[in-house]
């Protein structure tokens, strides 16, 4: 479900300026060793990653995706449990251990969805994505899911509408200004600007009782490229479906928090269950948005709030009341993972987790179809290795999650029964979600940032023959690609941006709640698509509009997989802190400039109020009310967590000194060390989690509870800030402070049981 920042296609790409700067730029360095490998186990490694990296076949990777996205298979259809079956066999026959492992959770299925506006000019919503005659996948008359929002309430609301454009925090502002209140309204906003789910949090919050979410052409439809069939965007009748569940609070299903759901798990009532949005929600097309848009009075909105419709935009309330009904099925469906495991052969115990979710809200041959068919011929290669006589030290466990476009369900309960495993023995998980044409992404913990980079120096880029580092390098320079950009210092590093972990994939249980060091991966920026969520997205449009050859899913599995290896194989795991240190100092830097930056912003606004300049500011004939006064944050004592980074520092520089000769001790010590690498990131946690959000218990990271999807860094202090809870801030500076001195301390012990080579 992650939707990912892209960027527009590049047309006249300079490939040939790109292939010089690959001819001229040195590549990989092959006679040095991998790091945490002896020379020896670095020369074999590297001939069983060429061995590896031989085998993923496109055309493998391109029928797994017309059979597991050739029907609609949502989570507790029948074709998801065929593709969990089939899935558990292709496994077994790869030489893996393979089994279903089942979660029964929450899910409800709408009964009546009515949507209609009353009034001189009445209009009855279709609802529904009509079949597009080139598409054979859109004729298919198996069930599927209709455009829904998932876990919002039931309701039966008739009321005046009001559009709140994306519907974040500061469109209400803006609102306000304009004497516009949705207190008693349906509000109507556009997709995009934040996750879906924080539109009906703040509706609801600011008094609405009803959220339309419709896409706007300007945003994924004609304004964006030519529509599906012509073109890969957005047509008219095409819905964005998706989950409002307050995931911020917690992951998995909405009435476990913490616990898997298994038989006899305690499980909250529904009405207490916190996650579930309390006012009735649907997505809708613009086809359907249009009627519903003219019926609104009032002022004309800012440029910022205008869409891509051939229409005057405006704020309403409408005059026209608009009437929806939602009621759905509030019953139990089975969440279906597959697990499969290929046994360590020295340190069995420790765990690398690998995933990609396979549920789709319809077909969905993107999203996340294009991950997991190429995930899977990476698992084959792996199996087929293993015949050939790999072993990896390490076991792996390969999932493909179900329930993750719901609310990443079968992630999390798959996370939380094995939590006390994980915990101990956990050492990474790798995620992905849907792959594409463009540019390498990775973002998560950086304690395995320099060992990606690695990998990523020696893959190719097979549109420029440039490394796949050096393209995404290049695209980071030229202000393109893919993730999330790092806070400060970015561009001078000798790595290529590894963002934080927010949420919006199934990393969430691992990293957020566990600790278990987490990165997340793929490819993509280059094809546009308007299907995200729809009927659209299906094999018939990946193979139109997108990457037919599967090129990239090919690169991807042997990417992915190479970075497998090297965790598995690695004598030592190659684990860095020196990166992990710099980038909580470029959080901690951004975080300063952040409360000098909302201390001035607050005075400004201040002094301006007091001066009467909004009033005086005003057209008479339509003025606007003065914004909000706002809290002057109080200067904040960095003291004790600059001195925490000190240390982490310090630990880190030991450590990258210490571990070069770690590879070549004793067996016994090795193994000590890496159990102790395995649990590194734990000292990261807050037993009590976040304030408000106990299940939330990392401190680098977490979902921003007014982005969604983006992640908020050193969060426990800076939404505290953000917020005006000062107060608060400064006790969760004295918890990050500890835990980031807690972590120098471990990494300190583990530099010093290598001792001096
Ligand atoms: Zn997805």
């Amino acid at each position: 479900m992650r939707r990912l920042a892209v960027f527009p296609a590049l047309a006249a790409i300079a490939v040939g300026s790109l292939a010089s700067l690959a001819q001229s730029a040195v590549r990989v360095d092959t006679s040095k060793p991998l790091t945490g490998f002896t020379a020896a186990g670095s020369a074999t490694e590297r001939s069983w990653e060429a061995k590896f990296q031989a085998l993923p076949d496109s055309k493998r990777i391109s029928d797994n995706m017309h059979l597991l996205a050739g029907h609609p298979h949502n989570v507790g259809s029948d074709a998801q449990r065929a593709n969990a079956e089939w899935l558990v066999k292709q496994y077994k026959n790869w030489g893996w251990e393979a089994k279903i492992e089942q979660f029964d959770v929450l899910y409800p299925t709408p009964k009546v969805r009515q949507l209609e506006l009353m009034g001189p000019k009445p209009y009855k919503a279709r609802l529904m994505e009509p079949e597009v005659p080139e598409d054979p996948y859109t004729h298919d008359k198996s069930p599927a899911m209709p455009p829904y929002n998932i876990y919002a309430a039931d309701g039966d609301v008739t009321a005046p509408l009001v559009y709140v454009n994306y519907g974040m925090k500061s469109d209400y502002e803006e609102l306000d200004r304009n004497g516009v209140s949705v207190k008693g309204a349906i509000v109507i906003s556009r997709y995009g600007g934040g996750w879906r789910g924080l539109k009906p949090k703040l509706a609801a919050m600011h008094g609405a009782v009803g959220c339309i979410i419709y896409s706007d052409p300007a945003d994924d439809g004609y304004g964006a490229g030519e529509t599906i069939p012509a073109g890969p965007m957005r047509p008219q009748w095409g819905v964005q479906r998706g989950s409002v569940a307050d995931t911020t609070l917690y992951a998995g299903d909405p009435l476990t928090p913490g616990v898997a759901s298994v038989p006899g798990a305690k499980r909250l009532a529904i009405a207490d269950a916190k996650v579930i949005m309390p006012i009735p929600t649907i997505p809708i097309s613009w086809g359907d948005a249009q009627p519903l848009l003219a019926s609104l009075e009032g002022r004309t909105v800012p440029a910022t709030w205008r869409g891509g419709l051939p229409m005057t935009y405006k704020f309403g309330p409408s005059v026209a009341k608009t009437h929806l009904k939602i009621e759905s099925d509030w019953g139990t469906k089975p969440v279906l993972d597959v697990v499969a495991t290929l046994k360590g052969s020295e340190e069995p115990d420790t765990w690398i987790v690998r995933g990609n979710h396979y549920d789709g809200w319809v077909n969905g041959a993107d999203d996340p179809i294009s991950g997991q068919s190429a995930l899977l011929e990476e698992a084959r290669g792996l199996g087929e290795l293993a015949k050939q006589g790999w072993k990896p030290k390490r076991t792996l466990v390969y999932a493909a999650w179900d329930g993750e476009e719901p609310g990443l369900l079968g992630s999390t309960e798959w996370a939380e029964a094995h939590a006390d495993e994980l915990t101990k023995h956990g050492a990474v998980y790798i995620n992905s979600d849907e792959n594409g044409r463009g540019y390498f992404g990775a973002s998560g913990s950086q304690s395995y940032e320099l060992m990606v980079n690695d990998v990523a120096r020696e893959m190719t880029d097979p549109e420029t023959k440039a490394s796949v580092w050096q393209r995404q390098k290049a695209a980071q320079t030229a202000g393109r690609g893919r993730g999330a950009g790092r806070p400060e210092g970015a561009a001078n590093r000798e790595t290529i941006e590894f963002g934080p972990a927010g949420s919006g994939s199934d990393y969430a249980g691992f990293i957020d709640h566990l600790g278990v060091a987490s990165i997340n991966i793929g490819f993509g920026g280059e094809d546009r698509g308007g299907t995200y969520h729809s009927a659209y997205d299906t094999p018939w449009h990946w193979d139109t509009f997108a990457d037919k050859e599967q090129v990239y899913g090919k690169l991807f599995a042997q990417t992915a997989g190479t970075i497998v290896m090297r965790v598995a194989d690695a004598d030592v795991m190659p684990l860095n802190f020196t990166e992990l240190s710099l980038t909580v100092k470029g959080y901690a830097d951004n975080l300063k400039a952040e409360v000098k930056q909302l201390q001035t912003e607050a005075e400004r606004r201040n002094r301006a109020l007091k001066s009467g300049a909004y009033t005086l500011a005003n057209d008479p004939k339509m003025p606007m009310q003065p914004p909000p006064a706002l809290p002057v944050p109080p200067a904040m004592d960095f003291t004790a967590l600059d001195a925490a980074m000190a240390k982490l520092d310090s630990a880190a520089k030991h450590y990258a000194a210490a571990s070069a000769g770690a590879p070549a001790l004793p067996a016994a010590k090795r193994m000590a060390l890496n159990n102790g690498l395995a649990t590194a990131e734990r000292p990261l946690l807050s037993e009590e989690g976040l304030p408000g959000r106990p299940w939330v218990k990392h401190l680098l990271y977490a979902p921003g509870t007014y982005t969604g999807y983006g992640a908020s860094t050193l969060p426990g202090v800076r939404e505290a800030i953000e917020d005006g809870r000062f107060d608060e801030a400064k006790q969760q500076m004295v918890v990050l402070g500890n835990a980031l001195t807690n972590e120098a301390a471990y990494i300190e012990k583990l530099a010093s049981e290598i001792g001096v080579q």
